[in-house]
């Protein structure tokens, strides 16, 4: 039987080649996106859409989910002169695969994962080490960056002609 796995999706430029790897690797794929981080509501709508977008060309399930800004804020405020890839995207990244944990135990998934490294932006090894501290054997410890993943899912974004942001997400990010 096919093993399940929830992908938690940053953008749906990250999604595509993820998705697709995935799949290669012969798992069923489901999607959530859970990213309070990403400010203001406008650029979270236009993120969303994009995964809508992905998701229904590739015909994967999104999980159902939410925006709790307000909690991602008073959270990350404390962190809020660090530099990008420091205590504040740590605890970001946290916040959110944590989410992916709980819906992956609710949902009955055999692991999950995320879009997260696919971007040469971020550090995939401190990715790997939050998400095998919060989901041990669970979390699929995947670098999507390698093989030229980033270039690929570019490539594939823009043949779906996705939304692509020019920021990570958070309102420190923006600035
Ligand atoms: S820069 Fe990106 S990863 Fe870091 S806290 Fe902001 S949104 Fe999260």
């Amino acid at each position: 039987m096919m093993k399940k796995v929830l992908l938690h999706i940053c953008c749906g430029i990250c999604a595509v080649y993820c998705i697709e790897k995935l799949r290669q690797e012969s798992f069923q794929v489901g999607g959530l996106f859970f990213n309070p981080n990403i400010h203001p509501y406008p650029e979270y709508s236009k993120r969303k859409q994009a995964v809508e977008k992905v998701a229904e060309t590739s015909g994967i399930m999104l999980e159902p989910s939410s925006y709790p800004i307000f909690d991602w804020l008073k959270i990350h405020q404390a962190y809020a002169a660090e530099k990008e890839g420091g205590l504040r995207c740590s605890s970001c990244y946290r916040m959110r695969l944590e989410q992916a944990r709980l819906v992956a135990a609710e949902k009955d998934y055999d692991y999950f994962t995320t879009t997260l490294t696919v971007s040469p932006h971020k550090n995939s090894e401190l990715i790997f080490e939050i998400g095998k501290d919060i989901g041990g054997d669970k979390f699929l410890a995947l670098d999507f960056k390698k093989n030229d993943g980033f270039k690929k899912t570019l490539q594939a974004a823009k043949t779906l002609e996705l939304y692509r942001q020019d920021y990570c997400g958070c309102i420190y990010s923006r600035k």
